[in-house]
C-alpha cells in the first residue's frame, strides 16, 4: 500500500505525526497511508508560502496562469484515471467521480483564462486631469481548507483564481479524500511552478485549525456550517485576517399546482438522491401544492423505492455508499427524529437488505432513500437542520406560492433551492423571494457552473471562496488616482490654495 507525504516548499515532507488511511468507502478496502498534519508542519508550509509571495506576486497575470494551463490540460487527459479515484475515494457513482474533475478544469480554464481579462476598473473623476482606477492586490498567503464531496472541483474553487491573483497557497484537503489531495500535489509538482506557491499538508481538523490560526492573510473554508462558523468567529478576531465561508444547506423544491409533473419527479430525484444526498444543494424538502401532492407523492415513492444503489464503480448505478461511518449514523439519527416528531415514512430504505449490497462490498457505508411525509410545524427540527444524505420530507401546502416560500425559507440556511411551475408569475415570485444564493426554475436544485456566482445567504456562507466571487476573498482594492496636471486641483470644491504666514 502507498504510502505518501505532505508536499512544502516544493519537496514531498514526510509528517512528524500519526499516520492515517484512507478508506474506500464502498469496499472498506485501504487505498492509502497518509500523515496527520501537525501545528509545525502548517507552520513551515505558511512560512514557505510567505517567502514565496514576493517572486510570485511580481510575475505578470499572463505567466502565473501558465502553471494552470498545465494542470488543465492533465486533468482533461487523465480524466477517467481521476474520476475513478474520486469514486473509490469519496464513493460517489462513477459519472458523478468524472464530472467532479471536469469542473474542476473548467474552474481552472475560468481562471487561466480570466488572466487575459481587464482587472480593475476605470472610474471616472471630476478633475478632468485626473486618471482614477480601481486596482487589485493579492492579499499574500491563501490557507484554503476542503470538504471531502468534491475533493477535486472545490480545492480549485479555491486556488485556480487565487493563485492566479498572485497569492500563495497553503491546501488542507478534506481527511477523508487525501489521495486526491496527493494526485492534485503531483499535478502542481509536474509544472515546475516556484518553490513555496503551492502547499499541501494532509490532516485532520487540528490542522485545519492551525492553519485559520497561522499568518496566513485569507482562509478559504468550504464544510459544515458547524465547523465554518467557528472559522469565521476566529478570523473576524484578527484584524486585517479575511475569511470566506461556504457552508451547508437544508435546500428544498417547490411544487406549485401548475407544475408540470415530470419535471417535478424528475427534478426531485436528481436533487435529493444524486451523489447519495451528500451535495451542499442536495434537496431534503419537497414542498408540494395539494392539488398534485397525491400524485407527486405517488410517482416520487415510486422513483425512490427503484433508485440503484449499488457499485458506485459500475455506470448503471445511481446512488452509491455514504461517506463514512458517521454519516450512516447521522442519517439514522435523523430518520428516526422525523418519525418521533410525527412524520410518516413512505419509503425505507435506510437499511439496505443483503441482496442488494454487491458482492464485494459489505465492508461499505451503505444506506438506501428514506421518504417521509410531515405537517409544516415551524418548530420541527428534522425540517431545519442538514442530514447530508437520502432523507427527504414531503410537506402538503394550500394556498398561493407565497404560502409555500414562507415554509421555504424557514430555515436558518440559504443555499439552493428551485421551483417547478409553469406559471412565470408563480416562477418569477420564488426567484424574487426565496431565500437562497442558487435558485432555479424547473430544474433541479444541482448542478452549478463555475461561471455563475456560487455562495448562500443566511448561515450558508459569508463571503464566497467559490467561482469568480472569490477574487474579492483574494485580493485587496486600491483607489488609485494620478494627476497629469501640473496644478494640483482637489475634488468636492476643496481649496488648493496654502495660506502660509506673511512676515
Ligand atoms: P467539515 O466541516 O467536517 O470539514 C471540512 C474541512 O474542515 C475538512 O478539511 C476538515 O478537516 C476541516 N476541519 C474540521 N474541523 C476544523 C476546525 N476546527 N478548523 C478548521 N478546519 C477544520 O465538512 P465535511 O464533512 O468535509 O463536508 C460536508 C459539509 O460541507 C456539509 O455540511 C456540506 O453542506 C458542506 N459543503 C458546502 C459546500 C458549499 O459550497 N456551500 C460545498 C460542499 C460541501
Amino acid at each position: 500500500m502507498a504510502e505518501y507525504e505532505h508536499y512544502i516548499d516544493g519537496e514531498w515532507v514526510a509528517g512528524d505525526g500519526e499516520d492515517f488511511e484512507s478508506v474506500n468507502p464502498a469496499t472498506g478496502e485501504t487505498l492509502g497511508t497518509f500523515p496527520r498534519g501537525t501545528e509545525a508542519e502548517v507552520e513551515r508550509a505558511v512560512a514557505a508560502a510567505t517567502e514565496a509571495f514576493e517572486e510570485w506576486r511580481g510575475l505578470s497575470y499572463i505567466d502565473r496562469a501558465e502553471y494552470l494551463w498545465e494542470i488543465y490540460h492533465e486533468l482533461r487527459e487523465r480524466h477517467q484515471e481521476l474520476g475513478e479515484i474520486v469514486t473509490k475515494e469519496c464513493g460517489k457513482e462513477i459519472s458523478e467521480g468524472k464530472a467532479d474533475v471536469t469542473e474542476a478544469w473548467h474552474m481552472v480554464e475560468w481562471a487561466a483564462g480570466n488572466a487575459r481579462h481587464p482587472h480593475g476598473d476605470i472610474v471616472p473623476s471630476e478633475i478632468a486631469a485626473k486618471d482614477a482606477y480601481m486596482r487589485r492586490k493579492p492579499r499574500g498567503v491563501v490557507g484554503c481548507i476542503t470538504p471531502w464531496n468534491f475533493p477535486v472541483a472545490i480545492p480549485f474553487w479555491h486556488m485556480a483564481v487565487t493563485l492566479v491573483e498572485g497569492n500563495t497557497v497553503v491546501w488542507k484537503p478534506a481527511e477523508q479524500t487525501p489521495w486526491c489531495g496527493q494526485v492534485i500535489a503531483e499535478m502542481f509538482d509536474d509544472t515546475g511552478i516556484p518553490d513555496g506557491v503551492f502547499n499541501l499538508v494532509q490532516g485532520y481538523g487540528e490542522a485545519g485549525a492551525a492553519l485559520v490560526d497561522s499568518d496566513v492573510d485569507t482562509v478559504l473554508f468550504t464544510g459544515s456550517a458547524e465547523v465554518g462558523h467557528s472559522v469565521n468567529q476566529q478570523v473576524a478576531e484578527v484584524p486585517d485576517k479575511n475569511v470566506s465561508c461556504e457552508m451547508g444547506g437544508k435546500n428544498a423544491i417547490v411544487i406549485t399546482e401548475e407544475a408540470d409533473l415530470d419535471v417535478a419527479v424528475h427534478a426531485a430525484v436528481m436533487s435529493s438522491f444524486k451523489t447519495t444526498g451528500q451535495r451542499c444543494v442536495s434537496s431534503e424538502r419537497l414542498i408540494v401544492h395539494t392539488d398534485v401532492y397525491d400524485e407527486f407523492k405517488e410517482r416520487f415513492v415510486d422513483l425512490a423505492e427503484r433508485v440503484a444503489v449499488g457499485d458506485p464503480l459500475d455506470p448503471e448505478t445511481f446512488m452509491g455508499p455514504v461517506a463514512d461511518e458517521s454519516q450512516v449514523e447521522k442519517f439514522h439519527r435523523y430518520n428516526d427524529l422525523a418519525q418521533t416528531e410525527g412524520g410518516t415514512v413512505l419509503v425505507d430504505r435506510a437499511e439496505l437488505d443483503e441482496g442488494e449490497i454487491p458482492d464485494g462490498h459489505e465492508d461499505g457505508h451503505w444506506v438506501g432513500p428514506f421518504v417521509y411525509e410531515i405537517d409544516y410545524d415551524p418548530e420541527l427540527r428534522c425540517l431545519k437542520e442538514e442530514v447530508f444524505g437520502p432523507h427527504v420530507a414531503l410537506v402538503e401546502y394550500d394556498g398561493d406560492v407565497d404560502r409555500a416560500i414562507e415554509i421555504h425559507n424557514d430555515v436558518p440556511y440559504g443555499l439552493a433551492g428551485a421551483i417547478v411551475s409553469e406559471d412565470y408569475r408563480q416562477i418569477n415570485r420564488y426567484r424574487d423571494r426565496g431565500e437562497v444564493g442558487l435558485a432555479y426554475g424547473n430544474l433541479p436544485c444541482i448542478g452549478a457552473e463555475v461561471q455563475l456566482p456560487f455562495g448562500g445567504v443566511k448561515k450558508s456562507g459569508v463571503g464566497a471562496p467559490a467561482a469568480r466571487e472569490v477574487i474579492e476573498a483574494v485580493t485587496t482594492r486600491t483607489a488609485w488616482t494620478l494627476n497629469n496636471a501640473k496644478d494640483i486641483v482637489m475634488a468636492q470644491g476643496l481649496s488648493a490654495d496654502i495660506t502660509t504666514q506673511q512676515d
